[in-house]
């Protein structure tokens, strides 16, 4: 469970620090420089950011399902095309 939260960050650092953020040593979030304590997890307890890791895991799990749906649906039309392409030629 922990790879994948990390791993889901590890993109996330990438694509938004740019100078201007810094990563939150607890959640692992990226959050402003100018920001005193981290924008995500301040006010949470450790439970709550528990709970915010698994919300987000949800999340990033339904985003790659839904990638991968798309991938299929687009094969399927390729190879729909395909077929159609061959049986009129
Ligand atoms: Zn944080």
């Amino acid at each position: 469970m922990s790879s994948l939260w990390d791993n889901a960050f590890e993109k996330q650092k990438a694509s938004k620090l740019d100078g201007s953020m810094q990563v939150c040593s607890r959640c692992n979030l990226p959050y402003p420089k100018f920001a005193s304590e981290c924008e995500h997890c301040a006010h949470l307890s450790d439970s709550e950011l528990d709970e915010l890791r698994k919300q987000y895991n949800q999340q990033h799990n339904e985003k790659q399902l839904q990638q991968k749906l798309a991938l299929i649906w687009a094969v399927i039309l390729i190879v729909i095309l395909l077929i159609v392409f061959i049986v009129v030629m």
